[in-house]
């Protein structure tokens, strides 16, 4: 890392200077976001994601904004982990159309014992097609983080959601200290981190500035930043929210930009909410990672397609992820990975 950029990457913000950034005029925010942002990546290229869910619903948390909680009515299929061999199969389609990090999620409060063998299979084959692999699972202790990371995956997601004043209106089913314990116990057993929160659930322009604040301040930076926009599903606590000033979604992907410039920030859930120029807009703010795919979870995400078609229009390319193995090894690792697990062992049995 040179000087210059190491004069970018700070860990001692402060509040007030971040709460300035967000008062900047509109066009001088956007402006420095911009030139910071070319500094550290091609401003013409776009990481993509695409996103599994491999356990859907029945979570015991109450996530204020989430139709996965058990405790809200909102019309959602629970269904069990997901067989090995079906993620495996999700993960090709996503790597024939793009993706270069394939996303595993599981409505879980944490993952129990038993769920760890799948869950590490999973990684095994996911990363035998030569994709980048990232979970989420709720909440880790050490040695899980620490069993995950052998299995190779490479990144954990455990949002932030919120600022630590504004957390209590949206989740009290645990702490943000348990949160920074599982940010820590992630980094700590050697994965990369992504890390960011929702906006437009209810709060102030300082609880955007707060959020940003502790993601920046972490001794490292979180290598991706997803900031997502509030998608309201009828059913949750936050179905009625008032709908936010688009331009706040923005300055909130600038701030990120600025104070993280060497981050992936991405253009998470709410993407379907968003107009095309909005999209170009928020990567003119530094955005430079989306998911991409039919689903996000359980909320709609723009159809891969129109990706395209926006990325085409915009003279963008998905950013390129270095894969070393050719086709034939990564077949073949992949005929023997499932060769080596017994069928059954590939089949999430929900009585045990
Ligand atoms: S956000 Fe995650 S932890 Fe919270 S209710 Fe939804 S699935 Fe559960």
């Amino acid at each position: 890392m040179n000087v210059l950029t190491q004069s970018f990457i700070r860990h001692d913000w402060t509040r007030a200077e971040v709460e300035a950034l967000f008062a900047l005029p509109f066009s001088d925010l956007m402006y420095q976001a911009q030139t910071l942002h070319r500094q550290f990546f091609n401003p013409n290229e776009v990481q993509v994601s695409t996103l599994c869910s491999i356990k859907t619903g029945a979570c015991p948390e109450d996530c204020a904004y989430c139709p996965q909680s058990a405790r809200y009515d909102t019309g959602l299929e629970r269904e069990k982990l997901m067989a090995v061999e079906k993620v495996i199969e999700e993960a090709k389609a996503a790597k024939a159309s793009g993706a270069t990090r394939f996303c595993m999620g599981a409505a879980w409060r944490s993952p129990k014992g038993k769920d760890m063998p799948y869950v590490t299979n999973m990684v095994q084959g996911v990363k035998s097609l030569g994709l980048e692999t990232c979970m989420t699972l709720g909440m880790l202790d050490e040695q899980q983080a620490q069993t995950l990371a052998d299995a190779g995956l490479d990144y954990y997601n455990h949002n932030l959601d919120t600022s630590p004043e504004f957390y209590g209106d949206i989740i009290t089913t645990r702490t943000y200290q348990d949160r920074l314990n599982t940010l820590a116990n992630v980094r700590n057993a050697g994965m990369k981190v992504c890390c960011g929160g929702i906006v437009g659930m209810g709060e102030e322009e300082s609880d955007r500035a707060g959020l940003l604040l502790q993601l920046a301040n972490m001794p490292e930076h979180p290598e991706s930043v997803p900031v997502n926009m509030l998608v309201k599903v009828e059913g949750t606590p936050l179905a009625d929210q008032a709908d936010l000033d688009p331009f706040d979604f923005i300055r909130t992907i600038a701030v990120a930009r600025i104070l993280m410039p060497q981050s992936h920030v991405r253009l998470s859930a709410g993407r379907e909410q968003m107009n095309d120029q909005m999209q170009a807009m928020a990567f003119l703010a530094g955005a430079n990672s989306i998911f991409y795919g039919e689903k996000l979870l359980t909320t709609p995400n723009p159809e891969a397609n129109k990706d395209m078609q926006l990325f085409k229009r915009l003279g963008i390319k998905p950013e390129a992820y270095e894969v070393h193995e050719n086709e034939e090894e990564q077949q073949a690792a992949i005929a023997n990975q499932l060769q080596e697990a017994k069928l059954d062992q590939f089949f999430y049995n929900a009585a045990n």
